[in-house]
């Protein structure tokens, strides 16, 4: 029978509930253990597709085409088990499914309520993930206890053990510890609280993870154990990390985190194997070189917007034991300054996906500076659609070349809507979304990093590139290095005279992890090193630190 841990949080948003849940589920995975992981998104959208990412940061998708959370990115890089659309439930999914069936009539006679109708949509969309082959369900109940729209939640999962024995259910809640420096003391009375909001609502926490800035010490967790009735061993600081968040799971180890869980849901587990992840974050703390990528896009100052993107680089970064210096740069100031101002001292220039014309210019503008200054550039999705105008502006010589997305009248469509998508109306969960496969194009750059012919990658985007300009940009130098396997869709393009100028239409950054990084991510970095190495001081002059 599969055990369930339950996730919450408490005191603040932001704690990292989801790093630690995922952490969690790499370390049982690592004692040979089966884990499934899920969300459970207390707001009402169906689902993040259709809010901005200054609301809800990046849309992480699957391959099945959900549009999800972006703590399911934190999953897959810290697990190895599917995910697929039952990974993330939101109110506004669990209210429809309700609702269609009371109009169905599969309530006839009844009163729908929260109790027991909506309560009992959570509690089936929960146990649908414990199927025979699994061990542990990690489900994590977005927000923070005593928000209002969280109650229906965390009133199914007080139920579950009545459902399925107490004996395999197991809560962990999440709190901050905050350092008073006018006290000079850490403070665990917003722990109390919000425990006590908790077994108000019926919860009893059978472990507390305890965020803190700084070290706070047996002293104060075994407070945080009398006063919130847990057990003194189950009271677990996790301390900021100074380097990475890779670090995460090996600080949880320290305090013997996979052992109370096995103990506590008499799971037989394995020993912990551990070894060659230690590796990894020993070279991640010792880098040997460093270089400076230009990330230019319209929610720069977000730093959730572009969360896979970032942690891509830095995979990328781990593989060739290199530092990733992110110069983060609104698309629109580049509009206002001449981009070798901007993008001076850089290595590599990524600009990631977005939708909408703003900053469109700027993004042209320094894609126009990385071709020219034979500067590594990697696009995806808006990013590559981006290299496209700017070739078709600056290289086929068509001035007004751009993308029906942003000019309905341009006399050179050169990324254009998908045929697919001319009827759509409705907004949510209707682009073009999911793994789709792509064949490449032999002897490409793309073709040698994948070390591949076909592949499978994430897709999310309504406009592709237009197949009426395709033979313009090959006889002008712009390769076509990967299309859908009926040849119909362009995926992917590239300068071969460029030193590393690759573009794809999906997003690579969903499949990277950090003991495996992307290969075109790989690529870049290596292009970046390669540039930074030829003109010099790119060795790390700091300090090594050990793990
Ligand atoms: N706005 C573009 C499109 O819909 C690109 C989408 C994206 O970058 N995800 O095609």
């Amino acid at each position: 029978m599969s055990r369930h841990i339950f996730v919450t949080g408490g005191v603040v948003s932001s704690l990292g509930k989801g790093l630690t849940s995922a952490s969690i589920g790499m370390l049982l995975e690592r004692r040979g253990l089966t884990v499934r992981m899920q969300k459970l998104d207390p707001y009402l959208n169906v689902d993040p597709g259709t809010m901005s990412p200054y609301q809800h940061g990046e849309v992480y998708v699957l391959d099945d085409g959900s549009e999800t959370d972006l703590d399911l990115g934190h999953y897959e890089r810290f697990t190895s088990g599917t995910l697929n659309r039952h990974s993330n439930y939101t109110t506004g999914q669990i209210y429809l499914s309700v609702i269609e069936k009371e109009r169905r009539g599969e309530y006839l006679g009844h009163t729908v309520q929260v109790v027991p109708h909506i309560t009992d949509e959570i509690k089936a969309s929960i146990l649908s993930l414990a199927t025979p082959d699994v061990d542990v369900v990690i489900t994590e109940i977005g927000g923070t206890v005593g928000d209002i729209e969280g109650l229906p939640f965390l009133e199914a999962i007080r139920q579950i053990p009545l459902d399925i024995g107490k004996e395999n259910v197991m809560f962990i809640h999440l709190t901050l510890v905050p350092y008073l420096k006018a006290a000079r003391e850490a403070k665990t009375k917003p722990t109390q609280h919000s425990v006590q909001q908790l077994r108000g609502i019926g919860i009893q926490p059978d472990i507390l993870i305890v965020r803190t800035e700084r070290p706070i010490g047996r002293e104060h967790t075994d407070k945080i154990a009398l006063f919130c009735n847990v057990e003194k061993k189950a009271v677990i600081e996790e301390v900021d990390k100074e380097f990475s968040i890779y670090e995460v799971p090996i600080g949880l180890i320290e305090h013997g985190l996979d052992e109370l869980i096995c103990q506590k849901l008499h799971l037989n587990a394995g020993p912990l194997k551990m070894d060659d992840y230690r590796q990894l974050v020993h070279r991640i703390r010792n880098p040997r070189n460093e270089v400076t990528i230009a990330v230019v896009g319209k929610y720069i100052e977000h730093r959730d917007a572009y969360k896979s993107i970032y942690e891509s680089l830095d995979h990328a970064g781990f593989a060739h034991s290199t530092q990733i210096n992110v110069k983060r740069i609104e698309a629109e100031e580049l509009e206002r300054q001449e981009p070798e101002l901007l993008l001076k001292g850089i290595d590599g220039l990524l600009i990631p996906g977005g939708f909408g014309m703003r900053g469109i210019e700027g993004k042209i503008q320094a894609i126009q500076f990385a071709r020219e200054a034979e500067i590594p550039f990697f696009g995806v999705c808006l990013g590559m659609q981006c290299a496209v105008i700017e070739f078709a502006r600056h290289v086929l010589g068509l001035a007004d070349a751009n993308s029906s997305e942003f000019s309905s009248d341009t006399p050179h469509a050169v990324i254009c809507l998908l045929e697919g998508q001319k009827g759509i109306r409705y907004k949510g969960g209707t682009m073009r979304l999911g793994a789709q496969p792509c064949v490449l194009t032999p002897g490409t750059r793309t073709a040698t990093a994948y070390n591949a012919t076909e592949i499978s990658e994430r897709h999310r985007h309504r406009y592709e590139f237009n197949p009426d300009y395709r033979k313009q940009f090959s006889d002008a130098g712009m390769t076509i290095a990967g299309t859908s396997p009926d040849g119909g869709l362009v995926e992917i393009v590239e300068l071969a005279t460029h030193p590393w100028f690759v573009a794809v239409q999906y997003h690579p950054e969903f499949k990277s992890q950090p003991h495996n990084a992307h290969p075109l991510f790989k690529g870049f970095i290596e292009a970046a090193l390669k540039r930074r190495l030829q003109r010099g001081s790119s060795i790390m002059t700091g300090t090594v630190q050990s793990e």
